[in-house]
């Protein structure tokens, strides 16, 4: 007789916490095999486990036991209400990039209202920026790019798979967008210091693309590069908006005024309450 659903998420349990990994993780990866949502989950703790199922929660379990992020080893993660396809090309995106998304559509509204702007995401990873903002703004003609083969093949999944009709270019920063001026710019470029490296847990260290995390000049060398080559692929008016590292605010704010000094550069915090977004309003 295969374990009953409870028996494996206790023992799974145990296993990780052992490991010092997060012991919930079991049950999530459990709703994730038997399809159940964590409330049915409880309500059918007792059931039985068919074959299938047991060989795939313990194959998975020791994915996770090594140490694999848990969006990694059952391939997705939600974002701004959506699943989308992650695999280890891609960084896993994170809930501050939903409230960049969620401030760059507030913004953009009272700027253009539903018009069909043109709006490009730089360094789109799995696509979630790009995708999110289609959807949620369907009329805009939404652009996405990425130095990386390998992401921009996850991303052009996830955009066929949720319906985001979406241009993709494959460059370096504002190299693919230079033959034309543009309304909205969002990215999530990599920002962390190759010295902060020590201060990162050991899953996103060991798992996650590098290309995806980390940039020299102390984090902030996209951000310079954006403010250098942004101002003349700007329209008169026109969103930027770009996450950043919570101790970042002051010197992004200052790299976005300087190359616009005429534009509206705000510091915007998530809901901790740290710095974590810098938005640059151009108007006529
Ligand atoms: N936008 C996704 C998100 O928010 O979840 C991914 C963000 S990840 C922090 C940064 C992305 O920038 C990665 O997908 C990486 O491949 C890409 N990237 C790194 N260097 C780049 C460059 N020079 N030009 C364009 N994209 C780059
Ligand atoms: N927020 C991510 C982390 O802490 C980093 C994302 C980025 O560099 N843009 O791992």
């Amino acid at each position: 007789m295969n374990e009953k659903i409870f028996e494996a998420i206790k023992r799974a349990s145990a296993l990780l916490e052992e490991k010092g990994l997060e012991t919930n993780m079991a049950s999530l990866l459990m709703e994730f095999v038997t399809k159940k949502s964590s409330a049915s989950l409880l309500a059918d703790w007792r059931e039985p486990l068919t074959e299938e199922q047991q060989q795939q929660f313990w194959s998975q379990m020791h994915e996770l036991l090594s140490g694999k992020p848990l969006q990694y080893v059952i391939g997705q993660e939600s974002f701004y209400g959506r699943l989308f396809k992650v695999d280890a090309n891609v960084l896993i995106p994170r809930p501050e990039t939903e409230e960049l998304v969620f401030e760059a559509l507030k913004r953009s509204q009272l700027l253009f209202h539903d018009k069909a702007i043109s709006v490009v995401d730089i360094g789109t990873g799995s696509g979630a920026i790009a995708v999110s903002f289609k959807k949620e703004w369907p009329e805009a003609n939404v652009y996405a790019t990425d130095i990386s083969e390998g992401a921009l093949a996850i991303a052009k999944q996830n955009a066929e798979a949720l319906e985001a009709a979406i241009s993709f270019r494959r460059g370096d920063l504002t190299e693919p967008i230079a033959d034309r001026k543009w309304d909205v710019v969002l990215s999530n470029p990599p920002y962390i210091a190759y010295d902060e490296a020590d201060q990162m847990t050991n899953s996103v260290l060991e798992h996650e693309p590098h290309c995806a995390l980390f940039a020299k000049d102390d984090g902030l060398y996209f951000y310079q590069q954006l403010a250098n080559t942004l101002p003349p692929l700007m329209n008169k008016r026109s969103l930027i908006g770009v996450e950043i590292g919570y101790q970042q605010g002051k010197a992004v704010h200052k790299l976005f005024q300087q190359a616009f000094p005429n534009a509206a550069v705000d510091i915007v915090q998530d809901i901790n309450g740290k710095d974590r977004m810098i938005f640059c309003k151009t108007c006529e």
